[in-house]
C-alpha cells in the first residue's frame, strides 16, 4: 500500500509515491528498450501531484525523436538513474520506472503492449492481456488496474 519509496542507484535521490498509482504496464517497443538499454520498459503512472522528493535533487533529459515527438524526464545528475518520465501530452501524470522502488515485486503489470516488436524470446504471462501495439485508448490500461483491484 501506498506510500512506496524508491532511490536512484547512487542513493543522492529519494523520493516518494504517496497515492496508489493509476496503473502499471510493460512496453517492449524498441524505443523503450534503447531507452532502458534492456529488453522491455516497465511504466508506472502516477499522478503528479503523488510524487515528491524526499532528498536530492533531479535533473532533466530530453531526446528528440525522428517522427518529431520529444521524451522527457526527470534522472540523478550523479549516476544517471531516470527516475520518471514527464509526457509532454499528459501534463498531470508522471510515468515512474519501477525498478526504482524500494519493493517493486508486489505490482504486477497489469498489460504488455507492443509484442510486435518485443524480444523473440519473450512470452506473455498467461491470463496477461497482450497487445500487438498500444490499446486503442490510453485509458484502458487504468480501467484493467481499477478492475483488478475490485476484484482482488
Ligand atoms: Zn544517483
Ligand atoms: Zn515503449
Amino acid at each position: 500500500m501506498a506510500p512506496y519509496f524508491g532511490q536512484c542507484l547512487c542513493g543522492s535521490v529519494r523520493y516518494r509515491v504517496s497515492k496508489e498509482p493509476l496503473t502499471l504496464y510493460a512496453c517492449h517497443c524498441t524505443e523503450c528498450q534503447r531507452r532502458t538499454g534492456s529488453a522491455f520498459a516497465l511504466s508506472l503512472i502516477v499522478r503528479r501531484d503523488d510524487l515528491q522528493l524526499v532528498s536530492g535533487q533531479t535533473t532533466g533529459y530530453s531526446a528528440s525523436l525522428a517522427d518529431g515527438r520529444t521524451k522527457s524526464g526527470q534522472m540523478c545528475p550523479s549516476c544517471g538513474t531516470r527516475l520518471w518520465g514527464t509526457p509532454a501530452k499528459y501534463p498531470g501524470i508522471v510515468i515512474v520506472q519501477p525498478g526504482t522502488l524500494e519493493q517493486p515485486c508486489h505490482l504486477v503489470p497489469i498489460a504488455h503492449q507492443w509484442l510486435s516488436e518485443a524480444q523473440p524470446w519473450f512470452v506473455p504471462p498467461p491470463g496477461v492481456p497482450a497487445y500487438p501495439r498500444g490499446p486503442a485508448d490510453p485509458g484502458e490500461f487504468v480501467r484493467l488496474w481499477q478492475q483488478r483491484k475490485n476484484e482482488s
